[in-house]
This record gives structure tokens, C-alpha cells and sequence, in this order.
């Protein structure tokens, strides 16, 4: 099998699915309803942050959908972040809104994310829609975790009695998907097993997994000997390396590609592997906020 065909493209994947929620976007304005509306609150300066945010607006504007954004310095009290919450809250022109993390360090995350309508938690960050999520009931799912299940899904990687193993366990990434993966459901029902910084001999379990799903943000962690023959791996981290090219920078993952994929059966590259589907699910989210709410 040569390279190309063991890629599982999270690009194209998330082309598709933004021309189905751009074609849903297109039937809902046609009806004479508003498009769903995005916004996000970001305070302070952080590069990555600024990023991730201009890029969700650009999504947003190829789907069709209105995006916003509430800026404040990284100076802003609780008091101010919290009044922005509670204005995004009220507002019935937003259909959802995420928070950008990391929050400024004097700021208490817990309080400012317990604070989002549930709503309106395009995220999936609030305890509602993590509770929603343990239980198997609908609710808005975390957008990586989302976008795994459907990277997989779509590439048609068949998860059922498969023994996973999920490498991080944050509460956005690694223990999100091992609940959805072991979930008694279609495209689940998988066998998980859970790694973090504490696991001895963490090879012993990545060599035993049918599914391999890494993200503990330690760049080229994973290398050929950790994983099966066989393997299909999903490589959720991204790491910007310095060089000299004219970006100054290349992006890997958590996994070592160039290692491990002479040995597996299909796995993401990094970029073009999760990072698309993550801001993907998060308009999938944005529209279900809105169907919800119209
Ligand atoms: P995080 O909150 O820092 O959590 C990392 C997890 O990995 C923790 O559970 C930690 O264990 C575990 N870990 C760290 N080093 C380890 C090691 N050497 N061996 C075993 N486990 C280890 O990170 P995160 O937010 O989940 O993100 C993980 C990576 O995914 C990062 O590279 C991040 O940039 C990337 N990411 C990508 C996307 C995307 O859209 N592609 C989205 C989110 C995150 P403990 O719990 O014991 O500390």
C-alpha cells in the first residue's frame, strides 16, 4: 500500500462537510430565516488564540454563516469577561459562542465557562453539555472529539470491537473521545483504554491498540516501535517547529509520521488530519445551535 492511500484526509473530509452545512445554511436563509450566527469572545494578545479565531470567522463566511467577535485586552477583569457572557447569553441574534482558551491567568475558567448558556455551547465546554455527553443524550459534543468520531467514521475505519487506545486525557480531547468511542452506538462500541503522564511503559498499551488516538501535545512522541502493525492512528496534536522557511515555522503532531507510516494501515497527517475537522464541527454545532433555536 503506498502512502497516499493510508492518508485519511481531514482536509477533504471537512470540505465535504462544510459543502453539506453551507447547502443546509443556503435552505434556511432561502426560507426566510436568518442565517446562524457565530461568535466568540477573545481577550488578550496570544497569537495562536488570534489564529484560531480569524479562522473561524473565514469558516464561517464560506458556509454562509454570520460570525462576530468581542475583543478584550488581557488586562479585563472577570467582572468585564463575565458581562460579555452575559450579554452573549441574552442576545437573540447569537445562536452560539465560544470563549477562546486560555483564558489570562488572573481570570477563573471554571467560573467564565460555567457561566455560557448551555444553549449556546457551541463549544461543549459547559458542565450541561459534558453531562449531556456522559449520559448519550443530544447535546453539542466537544469539536475535536467530534471531529474524530466523524474523521473515522467517514473514512470508513470501523470501530466496533476494536481495542482503542487514547493517549491524553484532557478534558477537551482524550477523555471526551475514549467516552465516545466506548459509547453503545453506532460508530463506537470500541474497547478503550485511557494513557496520560502517569501510565509506566506506555508503549505496552499503544502496541495493543487496533485504533491509536494521541494527544498529549508532546511533538513526535509516537514512534514506529509504540505502535501495531496494522494500526490506524489519529494523531490530534500540532506543534509549530521553527525553520527557515519564509512562514518560519512547520507544523507536527503528537506522532511521528515519517516513522510510523510505513507501519500502519491508515493514519492523519499533521496539518490536514484533525485540525480542519475541529473547526468543521464547530459550524456543524453553530447550525445545530441554530435548527435548535429557530
Ligand atoms: P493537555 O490539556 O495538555 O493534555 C495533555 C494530556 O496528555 C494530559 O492528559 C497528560 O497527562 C497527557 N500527557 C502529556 N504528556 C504525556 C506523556 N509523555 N505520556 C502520556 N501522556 C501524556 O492537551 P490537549 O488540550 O488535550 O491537547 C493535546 C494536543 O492536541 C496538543 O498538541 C494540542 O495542541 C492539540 N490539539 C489539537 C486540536 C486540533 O484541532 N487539532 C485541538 C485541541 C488540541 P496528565 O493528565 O497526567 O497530565
Amino acid at each position: 500500500m503506498n502512502i497516499q492511500d493510508k492518508i485519511i484526509d481531514g482536509k477533504k473530509i471537512a470540505e465535504d462537510m462544510k459543502k453539506e452545512i453551507a447547502a443546509e445554511v443556503a435552505d434556511m436563509v432561502d426560507h426566510g430565516k436568518p442565517a446562524p450566527h457565530l461568535a466568540a469572545l477573545l481577550v488578550g494578545d496570544d497569537g495562536a488564540s488570534k489564529t484560531y479565531v480569524a479562522n473561524k470567522e473565514k469558516s464561517c463566511q464560506l458556509v454562509g454563516m454570520t460570525s462576530s467577535v468581542y475583543r478584550l485586552p488581557d488586562t479585563a477583569s472577570e467582572k468585564e469577561i463575565l458581562d460579555i457572557i452575559h450579554f452573549l447569553n441574552d442576545d437573540p441574534d447569537v445562536d452560539g459562542y465560544i470563549v477562546q482558551l486560555p483564558l489570562p491567568k488572573h481570570v477563573d475558567e471554571k467560573k467564565v465557562i460555567r457561566a455560557i448558556n448551555p444553549d449556546k455551547d457551541v463549544d461543549g465546554f459547559t458542565p450541561h453539555s459534558i453531562g449531556l455527553m456522559q449520559l448519550g443524550e443530544p447535546c453539542f459534543l466537544p469539536a475535536t472529539p467530534l471531529g474524530v468520531m466523524e474523521l473515522l467514521k467517514r473514512s470508513g475505519v470501523d470501530t466496533e470491537g476494536k481495542h482503542v487506545v487514547v493517549v491524553g486525557r484532557s478534558n477537551i480531547v482524550g477523555t471526551p473521545v475514549s467516552v465516545l468511542l466506548s459509547r453503545k452506538m453506532k460508530n463506537a462500541n470500541a474497547t478503550v483504554t485511557i494513557c496520560h503522564s502517569k501510565t509506566p511503559n506506555i508503549a505496552d498499551f499503544t502496541r495493543q491498540a487496533d485504533i491509536l488516538v494521541v494527544a498529549i501535545g508532546s511533538p513526535l512522541f509516537i514512534k514506529a516501535d509504540m505502535v501495531k502493525d496494522g494500526a490506524v492512528v489519529i494523531d490530534v496534536g500540532v506543534h509549530r517547529i521553527p525553520d527557515n522557511s519564509e512562514k518560519g515555522y512547520h507544523l507536527v503532531g503528537d506522532v511521528d509520521f515519517d516513522s510510523v507510516v510505513g507501519k500502519v494501515s491508515r493514519i492523519t497527517p499533521v496539518p490536514g488530519g484533525c485540525g480542519p475537522m475541529t473547526i468543521v464541527s464547530l459550524l456543524h454545532n453553530t447550525l445545530l445551535a441554530a435548527k435548535n433555536r429557530r
